[in-house]
């Protein structure tokens, strides 16, 4: 994001900056720091004020830069992941799965959908579901492991958001935007879910239940 800036003056009176904080994750409202004032550029309408801040967690105190206008946070950094458990994920589908994770908090929303079907790719692989292109792998996944056909479909979905960003010009989706990418990491989120994790989940509440054959 770019401001022009050319009349810069000292905001007295600190703005306040809610978010949720990229280290911890707790939503809150951010403290200022001492004796560093915000900075309003006046020039623009409605006019911006940037600064930085400290995340409000004693535990946490991660520092953040930021910028808004009219009260609304319009850019941070380090920015904002969306939220993402990463439990008993291979590593090869996690460091992709980040990834498209990292490019949609940095407004890189093409190189996101990208990284979003490399994460098929690499699940793909993971489970040795074979075939010439992803539309076959996907297919042989259905094979390979227990899914809904609709979450079959909306894989088969996300691969085309992958392909349309990877292209000039979109030929299934009417752009690959931010909500496109949104909805395509949730949606991957789910899968992931219920390929590697609810299983996991499953072993851990069986193994709270009593070693008693009685039940
Ligand atoms: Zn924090």
């Amino acid at each position: 994001m770019n401001f022009p800036v050319k009349k810069l003056t000292f905001n007295q009176q600190p703005v306040v900056v809610s978010a949720r904080c990229p280290a911890c994750k707790h939503r809150g409202t951010f403290d200022p720091l001492q004796n560093i004032h915000d900075l309003l550029i006046q020039n623009l309408a409605p006019q911006v004020t940037t600064g930085q801040r400290r995340c409000p967690n004693p535990e946490c105190q991660a520092h953040l830069f930021f910028a808004s206008q009219n009260g609304k946070l319009i850019v941070s950094y380090p920015p904002e992941l969306i939220d993402f458990d990463p439990v008993n994920l291979p590593p090869s589908v996690l460091t992709t799965f980040e990834e498209a994770i990292s490019c949609h908090a940095n407004r890189c929303f093409i190189a996101a959908a990208i990284m979003i079907r490399k994460t098929l790719e690499e699940l793909c692989r993971d489970r040795g579901a074979v075939g010439d292109n992803l539309k076959a792998r996907i297919r042989a996944l259905g094979t390979k492991i227990v899914l809904p056909q609709e979450f079959l479909d909306g894989l088969d979905d996300l691969r085309l958001l992958g392909n349309d960003a990877a292209h000039i010009e979109s030929q299934e989706f009417n752009k690959v935007g931010q909500e496109e990418v949104e909805v395509g990491l949730e949606f991957a989120k789910e899968v992931l879910k219920a390929v590697y994790q609810y299983s996991a989940l499953l072993g851990r509440l069986r193994g709270l239940k009593k070693a008693s054959p009685t039940a």
